[in-house]
């Protein structure tokens, strides 16, 4: 690995983070590296300063991508089993430290604390496990025939996979690409949200003490415009997974067009969630509250409500009352089931959201406003009404607890309005009638829709975003199409000697 040269001064190496000690420089080539800047990790909690991180840029993404380069020829030589075999002992190492990783992802980026103890670090064991097992027992390679000659398909590594992740759930989301881009053959170097890159650096650290080769998996921290740029520059990139908003993504898309670099993008939404006159109203009800989770920093959140008419005015009475009864808090109490929003830049965006609702004619149903007892990143959960048909409330992307409410008299103009943004992530659609759930289910413009239920997934389902949503599908076999090189080899039925 070429060394990175660092100038000026070299900030503290670690920090010590809801009793975990987490080291805050990169990890390349197997190795900690320093930079010469830092940023700020800022706990959501209660603004505490969590840790000084090393500031990548250029130089650092290009070493990084090197040590990926150089490690990539003995990592794909392996077959898939003795590559499942290290990941597996990766998974078992970070299941080993799920209290460790659920501490610092709470601290860092402010989600419930339970959620990460029993769901979501789980579920970043499984992305390992998963995606390993997938490429051993379930990737099958085709034969198929043409004109008696044979057609080979298999899926071959294709080199450096550039994974760009989000602060809303950080290590879960980063490990759900790194799983299929390493059971694949890749190398990775990923680049941790600015927000909240800690689970990063200490998965890292687990990998490494369970084996996984020097340069096989890197960390590159540091500001989105700077590291983030210079990965998605480089030429020696094979692949770049980004998950993030639309805005990025087109920016990424200009950078990797340079190199015809293939992106997979998994985009912000606008989800709807339907509720037709037939509908359990209780089950309604609960799913509507749902969509708070996260404090509402969830790209699949069906945040906008879509009422059918006959039902809206009970419906809203009993969300009202059920509101009321959400426990706002501190992410660390069991009893918490809403937490802060991220970063007071992002509190003032969506404040921004709800003061233009308010001007554009909207009615606060509900919230609007910071919760003053618990501190300034505390958005109390909002519900918006009447918003006027095509208000940005009702377009845009406000990634916080703020849900609208509109009604519709029909099933075509529910759906109408069920498909009325430029996104097309996931749409929730709650009725009494299959027939009816079929109909929705048939013309709905998303990449993943949920009839009675809100987010159920399953690793070997597709998942991904039509419209702005996203390009591209990850998920089973999707996952391992994005991240190798499907090859098909023809034999010819002569020529044999033997
Ligand atoms: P963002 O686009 O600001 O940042 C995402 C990542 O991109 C960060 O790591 C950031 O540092 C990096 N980045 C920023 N500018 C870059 C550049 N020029 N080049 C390379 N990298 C750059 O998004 P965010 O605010 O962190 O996350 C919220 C968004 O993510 C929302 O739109 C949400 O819907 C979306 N999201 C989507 C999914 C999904 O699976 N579809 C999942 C979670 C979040």
């Amino acid at each position: 690995m070429p060394p990175v040269p660092t100038k000026g001064k070299i900030a503290m190496s670690y920090a010590e983070v809801a009793g975990v000690r987490v080291d805050t420089r990169h990890w390349i080539g197997g190795e900690r590296v320093a930079s010469a800047g830092t940023f700020e990790s800022v706990s959501p909690i209660d603004g505490t300063v969590l840790a000084h991180v090393a500031r990548g840029g250029r130089v650092e993404a290009d070493a990084a991508v090197a040590a990926a380069r150089a490690a990539f020829p003995a990592w794909a030589r392996l077959t898939p089993v003795e590559r499942g075999e290290i990941l597996h002992r990766v998974a078992d190492n970070v299941e080993a430290h799920i209290e460790e990783l659920a501490q610092l992802e709470t601290a860092d980026n402010g989600s419930l604390l339970r959620s990460h103890r029993r769901g979501v670090m789980p579920r970043v064991v499984l992305n390992l496990r998963f995606f390993a097992d997938y490429a051993i027992n379930e990737l099958s390679h085709p034969v198929f025939e043409t004109r008696g000659h044979e057609n080979h398909v298999s899926w071959d590594p294709s080199g450096v996979a550039v994974i760009i992740t989000p602060w809303n759930a950080p290590l879960m989301l980063a490990t759900w690409r790194i799983g299929p881009a390493l059971a694949s053959g890749d190398t990775v170097v990923a680049k941790p949200p600015e927000w909240a890159p800690l689970t990063a650096s200490y998965f890292a650290q687990l990998a490494h003490e369970a084996g996984l080769p020097a340069g096989v998996f890197n960390v590159v921290q540091g500001l989105g415009t700077e590291a983030g740029a210079a990965l998605t520059a480089n030429p020696d990139v094979s692949r770049i997974c980004f998950t993030g908003s639309v805005p990025t993504a087109k920016v990424i898309a200009h950078a990797a067009a340079d190199n015809l670099t293939p992106c997979s993008f998994e985009l912000g939404g606008k989800s709807p969630t339907v509720i037709l006159d037939d509908a359990d109203l209780d089950l309604a009800v609960d799913l509507a509250i749902e969509q708070y989770d996260n404090a509402g920093q969830v790209c699949l959140a069906g945040t906008r409500l879509l009422v059918q008419e006959g039902i809206a005015d009970a419906f809203t009475e009993r969300f009202r009352a059920r509101a009321a009864t959400i426990r706002q808090g501190d992410p660390r109490d069991e009893d918490t089931q809403i937490g802060p929003n991220i970063h007071l830049r992002h509190v003032e965006r969506v404040l921004g959201f709800v003061d233009r609702a308010k001007a554009d004619g909207a009615t606060v149903v509900y919230g609007g406003e910071v919760n003053d007892d618990l501190g300034p990143h505390y958005l109390r959960p909002t519900l918006i009404a009447d918003a006027p048909a095509g208000s940005e409330i009702l377009t845009q992307e406000v990634f916080g607890p703020v849900l609208t409410m509109q009604t519709f008299s029909t099933d075509d103009e529910g759906l109408a309005l069920a498909n009325g943004t430029e996104f097309g992530l996931a749409a929730c659609v709650v009725t009494g009638s299959r027939e009816r759930a079929e109909a929705f289910t048939r013309h709905l413009v998303a990449g993943t829709i949920w009839v009675n239920c809100f987010f159920v997934r399953d690793l070997a389902a597709p998942f991904g975003g039509s419209r702005r949503s996203g390009i591209g599908r990850e998920g089973g076999v999707w996952s391992f199409d994005f991240y190798a090189d499907v090859k098909n080899t023809v034999y010819a039925p002569n020529g044999w000697r033997e």
